[in-house]
């Protein structure tokens, strides 16, 4: 597994607001479970973005968390055709920004609740630990909509 660091409100967007793109500064030839982790920095002119309040932005939610892991999601693509001043445009959606990268998450899983961790910039490796309990968590929470 590996992880991106994403500022509020956008990270909640992708784990509550149906977000499946998140826009980055650089392309990846990772594919896989990404963790979403809340960077402690807030894009606070984004939070009242219609985009953000359609999303659900609600800042007393728990995965508003601010340095902390709050969802797995799959990286499925990634999108460069508007880097580069690329003009034809792409199909990626409301939330793809043009002139950068369009990461494209599928299967979004939001954690019951948020795990502290310190994250970087780009993509990172989440520790061991911060995994299995990441993991633990998504098996418990199946469960319990299981039962
Ligand atoms: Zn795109």
């Amino acid at each position: 597994m590996q992880a991106i660091s994403v500022q509020q409100p956008w990270a909640f967007a992708i784990a509550r607001g149906g977000k499946s793109v998140s826009n980055q500064g650089a392309p990846t030839a990772y594919r896989g479970p990404l963790l979403i982790h809340a960077s402690m920095r807030v894009d606070l002119s984004a939070c009242d973005s219609p985009l953000v309040q359609a999303a659900g932005w609600d800042p007393r939610d728990p995965l508003a968390a601010i340095g902390a892991a709050i969802a797995v999601a799959d990286l499925a693509a990634v999108c460069s055709a508007t880097v580069d001043g690329g003009t034809d445009g792409c199909a990626c959606g409301p939330w793809a920004e043009p002139g950068m990268h369009h990461w494209h998450l599928a299967d979004v899983r939001a954690l019951p609740r948020p795990i502290v961790a310190l994250g970087r910039t780009d993509l990172w490796e989440p520790s061991a630990s911060l995994v299995a309990e990441v993991e633990t968590m998504l098996t418990t929470a199946a469960a319990n909509q299981a039962g």
